[in-house]
């Protein structure tokens, strides 16, 4: 259900927003998603009168009873995007309709209700416009925006979904989502544990998805692995995605990806590469990808590359793959050519220095 109404935010500044010199320290060195800006966004939502008491507030905690439904039954969802500092000092996000847009999908499949596109575009104008000093002038580095929503009531009954709900937005300088930096990942294949299955909530991004996938992530880990990739429910044969990437297969000029099932996360870097392989002149195709495939691929040396992308990741080549039955490599094991042109292509567009022709970039 979408209630129209314009929502007029009330705005109340920080008495208490760091110093210059407090906010360099953070951005000399901001590990992902570990600190955050001085104000953020809050909307409440009541059923029957809609969304009300919008308002930017100084970054602090919640205070909630204990009883609040979404500590019990996981009722939230979420979003991630982010705020580039392009050259000249303006302030753009990159696809900010798309998230908006995949916000709703997420909330529909959650009995949670949408919000306003416009009202959820303005909330994050408002916060990076508020607190534009986090983001970072550092090359590669930029503004993390988190939206969510919880499910606020105070009740335990698990007939009837929440009646209220809360809208938010953090934000939080982030360098490089991975340590490495554009090293390759390894990933771990895993076939003890399902992320999603048909008629789930895998295509949401919702965070019990995210919940239930910890386990798997701490098994890639203690294979040796930086990231674990997820496979179909049913057979464990077919690959899906990454703990929070989607995955293309480079064979030469064409780029293939796991087509979007349901049960898994349309990602808008995925769609942004799929818009973009035609202008680097690369074919493409969405369809079923097997483990089978992928590893005979890379043995017959037709599979050139594989990579990784998401907004946090951009775009990461995946040098090794394993699972509890086998283990290759993904061309040499190093990043490939395809992989780096998409990435620059990606990354030169979110930060100014390509064209923006497809009309992707948000000024602020
Ligand atoms: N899959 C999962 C499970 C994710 O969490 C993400 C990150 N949102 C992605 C894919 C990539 O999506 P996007 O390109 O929109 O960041």
């Amino acid at each position: 259900m979408t209630i129209a109404q314009k929502l007029s935010f009330d705005v109340q500044l920080s008495d208490h927003a760091r110093t210059a010199a407090e906010r360099e320290q953070v951005l000399a060195n901001p590990a992902f998603g570990q600190f955050f800006t001085d104000h953020m966004i809050s909307i409440d939502y009541t059923e029957g009168q809609g969304w009300h008491d919008a308002r930017l507030m100084p970054y602090g905690p919640l205070s909630l009873d204990p009883a609040t439904s979404v500590f019990h039954y996981a009722q939230e969802l979420f979003e991630g995007l982010k705020a580039y500092r392009q050259s000249g000092d303006s302030i753009v996000t990159f696809r900010p309709y798309a998230n908006a847009a995949r916000f709703n999908r997420s909330a529909a499949r959650m009995a949670m209700p949408e919000l306003p596109e416009d009202t959820f575009v303005e909330a994050l104008e408002l916060l990076v416009r508020t607190d534009r000093e986090w983001v970072p002038t550092t090359e590669g580095h930029s503004l993390y925006l988190r939206p969510f929503m919880i499910a606020t009531q105070p009740a335990l009954g698990v007939n009837y979904p929440s009646r209220t709900y809360k809208f938010m937005v953090i934000a939080s300088p982030s360098a490089s989502y991975f340590t490495g930096g554009l090293k390759p990942v390894s990933v771990w294949l895993s076939t003890e544990y399902t992320r999603a299955a048909p008629g789930g909530t895998g295509f949401a991004k919702c965070g019990g998805n995210y919940a239930a996938a910890f386990v798997a992530q701490r098994q890639a880990v203690e294979q040796g692995c930086d990231q674990v990739v997820w496979l179909d429910a049913h057979e464990h044969r077919y690959v899906e995605e990454m703990g929070g990437m989607n995955l293309f297969f480079v064979y030469g000029d064409k780029l293939v990806t796991p087509a979007l099932t349901g049960t898994l996360l349309p990602g808008i870097t995925r769609d942004s590469i799929l818009e973009l392989a035609a202008d680097l002149g690369l074919e493409t195709e969405e369809r079923l990808v097997s483990v089978d495939e992928w590893q005979e691929g890379c043995a017959s040396g037709e599979l050139t590359e594989v990579f990784a992308c998401g907004t946090a990741a951009v775009v990461t080549p995946v040098g090794t793959v394993k699972g509890a039955d086998r283990s290759w490599t993904v061309g040499d094991g190093t990043s490939g050519p395809v992989t780096m042109r998409v990435r620059e292509e990606l990354v030169g567009i979110q930060y100014g220095a390509r064209p923006d022709a497809h009309h992707w970039v948000h000024k602020i």
